[in-house]
């Protein structure tokens, strides 16, 4: 498709270079006004006729550009947030460290950034760290100045509707045609100022399929250490959208490869590292491969089932530790690690409890499943998370982790009906699966299956 698209390109390209920039006239890519929301329009065409520059940025320009349907339309002109607020009415103001305007079109948002200069030509800027991470960047700037202070060459791609060209300062369309993510300018100096920078390019090379050009990847494994300084709700944004874009497992895989995953998920890297007959790099593969299949079919995913797969393995160990070496009993056990290993996680990346609630429970029923007899089983299978614990118990069971038949007996309990759940419960007793002890009860029970 993309090459495709730009032999065509090539083909007719007739560029002109004026200051510094390439101009692609309307004729010359396969951009149409069809393709983009007809809210980022109308704030493109109202912030020209009030008299600011107004183009789309990002995303938007860079996945029509490659015949991909844009997650979201990102606007960048001239005009100061106060003058955009001026011009919509429907606009708010927000964030410290980028100011930015939002304009809200019913349950669209349209963001509205002011053009920006990098604001480090007099060496360190009273604004950063001392590691070199910015922590303010208000300083305006021209189109130009804005164009370079993105982070990659193809994320700084402007499209206008005055005469519909695209305006390329850094070499992005040619990037693009290569399918190559190219840091502007010197990628330390850029990892430094804004750590995330890492996990965008395994981001975008994991959805893009793009490769991360070599100057801009040889340095993230020795500089990953800086996402520690990152704030743990800003990393948490940034696992969703590596996690929950569709293409987790190669994201996954791309991380391992970088040496990113140990900075964001340290208790699981470690322990992954010791893999035990390949399973928990299995049950994670399978859990992601999951995540990725759900979303290609357009089935919702939750983060609290995501992180449930990421964290078990150090969960599952520290449970089985506490329960051999403490004696605490299962349930206990697994309660007990999964606070633990949550409460390590945290320091790194957060997790609202909304989903961290629901995670511990998908833990805490994994002991559960075994525990069929009696009204055990039609008790677990009412509750609320019974669901999302089935599925998590069908990953371990395919991941060979745990036993398959007993996935197998829950898969075919949800199916039949009453009558039958109970034919099946009693069927346990006689094949001595039934793991509680009970007490003797005086009259045998009817049909019991013996
Ligand atoms: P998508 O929305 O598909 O995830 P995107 O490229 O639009 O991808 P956004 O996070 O929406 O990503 O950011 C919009 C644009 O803002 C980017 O394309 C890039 O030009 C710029 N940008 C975002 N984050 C950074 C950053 N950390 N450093 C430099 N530029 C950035
Ligand atoms: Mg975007």
């Amino acid at each position: 498709m993309t090459d495709e698209l730009f032999r065509r390109l090539s083909a007719k390209t007739r560029t002109v270079t004026i200051t510094n920039a390439t101009i692609i006239t309307r004729d010359e890519h396969n951009i149409s006004r069809a393709n983009i929301s007809s809210n980022a329009l109308k704030v493109l065409y109202r912030l020209n006729s009030a008299g600011y520059q107004a183009y789309l940025v990002g995303g938007g320009v860079r996945d029509l550009l490659l015949g991909r349907e844009p997650k979201d339309f990102d606007v960048a002109t001239d005009a100061k947030p106060e003058e955009v607020k001026e011009v919509f009415r429907n606009c708010r103001l927000i964030g410290r460290r980028f100011r930015l305007a939002h304009v809200f079109f019913g349950r669209e948002t349209i963001e509205v950034a002011t053009f920006r200069s990098k604001n480090d030509a007099e060496g360190r800027d009273e604004h950063q760290s001392d590691q070199g991470m910015i922590l303010r960047d208000n300083v305006y700037g021209t189109i130009e100045e804005d164009a370079l202070r993105r982070d990659f060459s193809v994320n700084a791609l402007y499209y206008g509707v005055e005469d519909f060209s695209i305006i390329d300062y850094a070499g992005g369309l040619q990037d693009l045609e290569m399918g190559r993510l190219r840091l502007l300018g010197s990628p330390e100096q850029r990892y430094r100022e804004d750590p995330v920078r890492m996990l965008r390019a395994v981001r975008f090379a994991s959805k893009l399929g793009f490769i991360i050009d070599h100057e801009s990847e040889s340095c993230i494994a020795e500089l990953g250490h800086l996402l520690d300084e990152v704030p743990a709700a800003r990393l948490f944004e940034e696992v969703l959208k590596l996690f929950m874009g569709g293409t987790a497992l190669i994201a996954f895989e791309k991380l391992r490869h970088y040496d990113l995953f140990r900075v964001l998920f340290p208790e699981t890297d470690e322990v992954l590292r010791f893999e035990e007959h390949n399973f928990p790099i299995t049950f994670v593969n399978r859990g992601l491969e999951n995540t990725d299949n759900r979303i290609a079919d357009g089935k919702p995913v939750t983060p609290a089932f995501l992180f449930a797969v990421l964290l078990w393995e150090p969960v599952r160990l520290l449970a089985k530790e506490l329960e051999e070496e403490d004696d605490l009993p299962p349930i206990e056990a697994m309660q007990e690690a999964g606070y633990e290993v949550l409460k390590e996680q945290l320091q790194c990346v957060s997790l609202p409890k909304r989903f961290s609630i629901p995670m511990r429970e998908i833990w805490s029923l994994q002991c559960r499943f075994k525990r069929r007899s009696g009204k055990q089983a039609q008790c677990l299978a009412s509750h609320p998370r019974f669901r999302a614990a089935y599925d998590f118990l069908l990953l371990r069971a395919e991941a060979g982790e745990t036993d398959m038949a007993l996935a197998d007996w829950w898969t075919k309990y949800q199916e039949v009906d009453d009558g039958e759940r109970i034919k099946m419960v009693n069927a346990l007793r006689g094949s001595g699966r039934s793991q509680k002890r009970r007490k003797p009860r005086k009259k045998p029970p009817v049909n019991s299956g013996e």
